[in-house]
């Protein structure tokens, strides 16, 4: 696979030249690549070539467009190293660790649980004198819109289950992250028919077109619960179906009878997946003051074996900040916790002279509940730990919030962690872990990060329009 950023949308002719921008390392701040700038108008024309194409895609039927979503997942296999290298130059995450092979291989494993997966007619009603069957319709053609965190495995989430059921896709991927998304959909276009998938590589006046789009009967949204509000607004007109994946607090409450050094490994890769640029991180942590000190002195030690640096470098499994934006977020929020008094137990000084948008790994105890650092999203490698009295009082800081993706409880006792995990308003609650995804199990928000559920056949139902047939 060669890495060719001119076909841009994946299937046009290199006429019309798109300009360009420099695309920097995020761990070096070296140019990597030039990424296209669409306009609005390359969008109409992936738009007009997505409607045309999409009635003969339905036409291929479910095995038809099962085996095509195979081959698919075979050709990313087969570029799988490239695709992570330059994941790895422009998102800034390692090779290794849960970073870009593994993104690569979820794509190729996505693509292949959705085209496995069936989404049968359902009879309702048969009771003699009425049928009624349930049926699932393709949409037609369905909008992505993606974030620079997870490039492409979310790009893979937009796409795999509306491609499954008949829709065409056209993406938009983050203007952080272009790169990764046009080869991504490059390698994958090699295995299906052209025009079924585009990408168009623009700005936020490009989302906003696809997001107002009389021919986008549905947008698959991931981003900032900001740009989700948006959405639902320049949606409204055309009645657009839509998914929103939004942002997350993600909540963990360590019970009193939890054990600090078993939880002390998955507490920390909770929160600092992907440097914890992940919207389902653990991002405030709720420790018993029983356990308070004990679980301080895991993390910090867990923290500091844990290596970050430039991702091509096979020792590190933490990266840098995708971007400069995202760093100074991160670094105003350790701010604000260090100037009210808080204690940091490690990082907190990041080495303003080095190269890329490197934070140093933080975690930061003795912090109120209403510190910025724990009321507002860090999407960074910064953890709040907050000492609690009763479970009844970490409940209610947990869902204190407007929002709601996941949560985790963490004990030693799994029917007492289960019964604390049904108060909790999230779209998912893990026990003993925090962020695992499943392309079988469904993943949404509640509250204001989100509606609509991706994976497994809740997937698939989402990027359908149920049909009735009744007589
Ligand atoms: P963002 O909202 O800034 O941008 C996301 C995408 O929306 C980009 O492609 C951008 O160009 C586009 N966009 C911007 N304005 C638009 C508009 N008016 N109309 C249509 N599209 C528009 O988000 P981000 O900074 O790239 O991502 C980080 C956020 O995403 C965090 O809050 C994180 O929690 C969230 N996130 C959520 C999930 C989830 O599954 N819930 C997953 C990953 C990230």
């Amino acid at each position: 696979m060669s890495v060719d950023t001119t076909l841009s949308t994946g299937n046009e002719t290199r006429d019309n030249m798109p300009a360009t921008r420099t695309i920097f390392d995020p761990a070096t701040d070296q140019p990597i690549a030039e990424a296209p700038i669409h306009t609005v108008e390359d969008l109409e024309k992936a738009v007009r070539a997505a409607k045309a194409a999409q009635s003969a895609w339905e036409g291929r039927g479910h095995d038809g467009r099962a085996e095509l979503l195979n081959l698919a997942a075979d050709a990313i296999e087969k570029s799988a190293e490239e695709l992570a290298v330059l994941l790895s130059r422009e998102q800034g995450k390692p090779l290794n660790g849960p970073n870009a092979r593994f993104e690569v291989g979820a794509c190729s494993a996505w693509l292949r649980v959705a085209a496995g997966t069936k989404l049968e007619p359902e009879v309702v009603v048969d009771d003699g004198e009425t049928r009624a069957e349930l049926h699932y319709r393709p949409i037609g053609v369905v909008g992505a819109i993606g974030p620079w965190n997870w490039p492409m495995l979310i790009t893979v989430w937009q796409i795999a289950a509306s491609l499954r059921m008949g829709n065409t896709v056209v993406v938009k991927p983050s203007e952080y992250t272009p790169l990764s998304v046009l080869a991504l959909i490059e390698v994958i276009n090699t295995a299906l028919p052209k025009n079924v998938l585009h990408a168009v590589s623009g700005g936020r006046d490009v989302g906003a077109r696809l997001a107002e789009h009389p021919a986008i009967g549905k947008v698959m949204f991931t981003g900032s619960t900001a740009t989700g509000k948006a959405i639902i607004r320049s949606s409204a007109d055309t009645v657009k179906r839509l998914t929103l994946e939004l942002g997350g607090n993600d909540a963990g409450i360590v019970l009193p009878d939890s054990d600090p050094k078993a939880i002390a490994e998955g507490l920390f890769w909770g929160a600092f997946i992907n440097t914890g640029q992940t919207c389902a991180a653990l991002k405030r942590l709720y420790v018993h003051e029983s356990q308070y000190e004990a679980v301080c002195t895991e993390l910090t030690a867990v923290a500091q074996a844990t290596p970050m640096g430039v991702g091509l470098d096979e020792n590190n499994v933490l990266g840098p900040l995708q971007n400069r934006q995202q760093y100074d977020i991160v670094a105003r929020l350790v701010e604000a916790a260090k100037a009210s008094g808080a204690r940091v137990l490690i990082g907190g000084n990041p080495d303003a002279d080095a190269p890329g948008n490197f934070y140093p790994t933080t975690l930061v105890a003795d912090i109120d509940n209403d510190n910025p650092l724990v009321a507002e999203e860090q999407f960074g490698p910064a953890l709040p730990i907050i000492k609690y009295s009763t479970v009844d009082e970490a409940v209610a800081r947990a869902n204190a919030l407007d929002v709601g993706l996941g949560a985790s409880v963490w004990s030693s006792d799994p029917a007492a962690a289960r019964e604390v995990a049904s108060r909790i308003q999230a779209g998912t609650v893990w026990i003993n872990s925090h962020g695992m995804v499943n392309p079988l199990i469904p993943f949404g928000g509640a509250k204001q990060s989100g509606y609509g559920l991706e994976f497994g056949v809740e997937g698939l139902k989402a990027v359908s329009v149920p049909q009735v047939i009744n007589g």
